[in-house]
């Protein structure tokens, strides 16, 4: 019998050349974030023939963790995943839209009141990515 889903198996990151030691979940490498088109339907089934890379267009930051936005390069398939343990932060937050946006709203928001205009509500969801520094 097969033991199925998770596979422990160490990679060369194609992008990058680093030698990613892998610990059963490990998708993409921690380094320059670059993945491999390995899953079809399921993080970990490796039925995908696509095998071409996914390069991680944007990151979210939620819950405690960021999560990652994939786009492949082969087929245009996107996916989030979440971060590995061994992410390189600074990658993940030069990748993440929130904090743009954060920046982007707080330029906004400084215009706004010298100009003494309100500015629009539903800045609360936001916040959260304040503790980042
Ligand atoms: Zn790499
Ligand atoms: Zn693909």
């Amino acid at each position: 019998m097969k033991n199925f889903k998770k596979v422990k198996e160490d990679f060369v990151c194609e992008k990058c050349g680093l030698v990613v030691s892998g610990d059963g979940y490990t998708d993409h490498c921690p380094k320059c974030l670059w993945g491999k088109h390995v899953d079809k339907d399921i993080p970990g089934d490796r039925q995908s023939d696509c095998r071409a890379l996914m390069e991680a267009i944007e990151t979210e930051y939620q819950k405690g963790g960021f999560r990652i936005h994939y786009k492949c390069q082969g087929c245009d398939h996107e996916f989030w995943v979440r971060e590995g343990k061994e992410d390189d932060r600074e990658k993940l937050i030069e990748l993440s839209v929130i904090i743009r946006n954060d920046v982007g709203e707080n330029k906004k928001t400084n215009f706004a009141q010298k100009t003494g205009k309100k500015t629009s509500k539903e800045r609360g969801r936001k916040d959260s990515s304040r503790d980042f520094r």
